[in-house]
């Protein structure tokens, strides 16, 4: 009988301590929007979509996979459409949904409309060096990173080479580091563990040193002992959890994290216990 109560009590005590997962690196577009940027956009960087794009398909592909909150990572492609990004994010926004809203470096209003993302409450802006065609470093960007650290938004900038564009090192990580070398209190986080495809030169200049790395649409590139070696290389508390959902499979890329077996702790730090903290959420 003691017994017992004890493991009632143990397996009551895992279920409320049981870790979050966050996945810090999804994209979905709105409902009206979504069968065409998927058709799109598979096309162009020869990928397969794991689900239909919508928040209702990323939210079923969520439950399956036992990922408790995703970040929606949108692109603004032109200037005008900061607009309908920022007010779509917060018509989606919700305890497991946490959209990101962009800005495009070519907007005349970059700045302010940075700070209307701050006053929203949304937790920060993605960049991305190719939908966007500006270098990392380039000094027309300094602007703008400026008022997203002064504001405290995350930066989550697309690092590496993209799959759907020629290989030139717009988005390298010398170019990371000589922003954060400029601004080191900036929130940045760089995508694809650190560069995607470019893991050498991300080995080279970023591994082992503070700098925030999500892990989407990477592992897959490499070996279990590569993955495992550049994961235990890093600083544990500045890898994130992510997939690149709809183009990654959310439960494989859960399954393919788990099966590195990483100590226990490190494990919960990257599939949720870091996001929760730089998020600010609980
Ligand atoms: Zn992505």
């Amino acid at each position: 009988m003691k017994t017992m109560l004890i493991t009632d009590f143990k397996s009551q005590e895992f279920q409320t301590n049981k870790m979050s997962i966050i996945d810090f690196h999804t994209h979905a577009f709105a409902d009206a929007l979504a069968p065409r940027a998927i058709a799109k956009l598979s096309q162009s960087a020869n990928a397969r979509a794991y689900h239909d794009g919508t928040v209702t398909g990323l939210l079923s592909s969520m439950d399956h996979a036992g990922i408790d909150c995703s970040l929606i990572l949108s692109i603004a492609t032109r200037p005008e459409q900061f607009e309908p990004i920022l007010r779509w994010s917060e018509q989606i926004r919700s305890k497991r949904i946490l959209p990101l809203a962009s800005v495009h470096p070519d907007d005349p209003q970059a700045l302010a409309h940075i700070r209307q993302v701050a006053e929203a409450g949304l937790p920060g802006i993605k960049l991305h060096p190719y939908y966007q065609n500006f270098r990392l470093d380039e000094g027309r960007m300094l602007p703008l990173y400026e008022v997203i650290q002064d504001c405290g938004l995350l930066l989550i900038c697309h690092t590496g080479f993209d799959q759907a564009f020629p290989r030139d090192r717009r988005a390298e990580p010398k170019r990371i580091m000589r922003v954060l070398d400029q601004l080191p209190k900036l929130k940045f986080v760089a995508t694809h563990l650190g560069a995607w495809c470019d893991w050498e030169e991300m080995r080279r200049h970023m591994l082992g040193r503070p700098i925030w790395m999500d892990l989407a649409f990477a592992l897959e590139f490499m070996d279990a002992t590569t993955s495992r070696a550049l994961l235990m290389e890093h600083p544990a508390e500045y890898l994130l959890f992510g997939t690149d959902s709809p183009w990654a499979d959310q439960t494989e890329a859960v399954g393919q994290l788990r099966r590195l077996g990483l100590a226990r702790e490190l494990e919960d730090m990257i599939l949720g216990g870091n996001a929760a903290r730089l998020l600010n959420i609980h």
